[in-house]
C-alpha cells in the first residue's frame, strides 16, 4: 500500500488532472471498495466522510466521493432519485400551493364581492341619506306650498266676500256733496247721484244688511233705505229707494244689487242719497256723518 501512494502520489504529481480519472480507474480494487463503502453510506444515509475516513487517505475519498454520486445513479435501486422525488414533492406542493393559491383567489373571490356589497351598502347609506333630506326637502316644500295654497285661497275668500268695489250708482250725476249748503236745514250730509228710477244701486264693499225698508231711525226723511255694516264698523246709508232687494242680515259683497233708484222720502226727483257713518254712530242720526269721499277713495273708487 505504501508503494501505492507513493506511485499514485507520483503520477498525480506529473499528470495533469485530466489524467486522474484513467489512473482511479486502474486502482479498481480501492475503488470498488470504496465505492461499495460510498454505496452503503448513501443508502443508510450517513456522512460519506465519516464512512471513509477510516479506509482510505483524503485522495481517495476525494475519487470515491465522485465515485458515490455516480452509484447512487446506478440503474436497478428500485426507489425515485432525489430529483424525482423533489420533484413529484414539489409538485405536490405545487399543487397544494396551487389549491391554497384557488382558496385564496376564491377567499379573495369572495372579499371581493363582498367589498363591492360593502360599498354598495355604504351608498345605500348616503343614497338614503339624500333621500331622507330630499323627503324632508320635499315634505317642507310641501309644507310650505300648502301654507301657500292655504294663503292664497283665504286670500280668494276674502278678495271674494269683500266682492268688486263699486261705486252706489253706475251711472249718474252727482248734484250734491257732503257739506254742501241749500235747501237742507244745515248742511248736507251725504252725495246725491242723480239717476233714473230703476237705476241699479250697488252695495260699494262687503258688509252686513243692517237695515232694510222704511221706519227705523231714518224712516222719517229716508223713504225706503238700506244701511250696510261693513268689516271696519263704518256703516253706509242708500236713501230714497224705488225697491230694495237684500234682506236684514244679508251678507253682502262689493258689487251686489242692493236695490233701484226712487225718490221715497223727502225728496225732490229721483236719486241716491248716499251717507257714511263712522263705527260708533247712529245712521240715520245725519249730524254723526262724514264725508263719503275720502271712504270711497280707500277702497279705490273716484266720484267723476
Ligand atoms: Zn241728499
Amino acid at each position: 500500500m505504501p508503494r501505492m501512494q507513493s506511485q499514485r502520489a507520483v503520477a498525480r504529481r506529473a499528470a495533469p488532472p485530466e489524467r486522474r480519472w484513467p489512473e482511479y480507474v486502474r486502482l479498481v480494487p480501492g475503488a470498488l471498495n470504496a465505492g461499495l463503502a460510498a454505496l452503503a453510506v448513501s443508502v443508510l444515509g450517513l456522512g460519506v466522510t465519516a464512512g471513509l475516513s477510516s479506509t482510505s487517505s483524503a485522495q481517495t475519498t476525494d475519487n470515491i466521493s465522485q465515485s458515490a454520486i455516480v452509484t447512487t445513479v446506478v440503474p436497478g435501486v428500485d426507489q425515485p432519485s432525489e430529483f424525482e422525488r423533489d420533484s413529484s414533492t414539489i409538485s405536490r406542493s405545487n399543487f397544494r400551493a396551487a389549491l391554497t393559491d384557488t382558496g385564496k383567489a376564491v377567499d379573495l373571490d369572495v372579499t371581493a364581492l363582498s367589498e363591492p356589497a360593502d360599498s354598495a351598502q355604504v351608498d345605500l347609506h348616503a343614497y338614503d341619506a339624500r333621500t331622507a333630506l330630499l323627503a324632508r326637502e320635499s315634505k317642507a316644500t310641501t309644507k310650505l306650498q300648502q301654507k301657500l295654497v292655504k294663503a292664497k285661497k283665504k286670500a280668494d275668500a276674502v278678495k271674494k266676500a269683500l266682492g268688486t268695489p263699486t261705486l252706489p250708482v253706475k251711472s249718474y250725476t252727482l248734484v250734491a256733496r257732503f257739506g254742501d249748503v241749500g235747501a237742507w236745514a244745515r248742511y248736507h250730509t251725504g252725495l246725491d247721484f242723480s239717476a233714473p228710477i230703476g237705476t241699479a244701486i250697488h252695495a260699494p264693499t262687503a258688509g252686513v244688511v243692517e237695515h232694510a225698508g222704511s221706519g227705523g231711525e231714518a224712516g222719517g226723511w229716508a223713504g225706503s233705505y238700506v244701511v250696510l255694516k261693513h268689516a271696519d264698523g263704518t256703516q253706509t246709508l242708500y236713501a230714497h229707494m224705488s225697491s230694495i232687494s237684500v234682506q236684514d242680515g244679508q251678507k253682502v259683497t262689493g258689487g251686489k244689487l242692493l236695490g233701484h233708484v226712487g225718490q221715497s222720502g223727502r225728496a225732490f226727483g229721483p236719486h241716491l242719497h248716499f251717507e257714511v257713518y263712522p263705527r260708533g254712530a247712529e245712521p240715520g242720526d245725519v249730524y254723526t256723518a262724514v264725508d263719503p269721499e275720502p271712504w270711497l277713495h280707500k277702497l279705490g273708487l273716484k266720484l267723476r
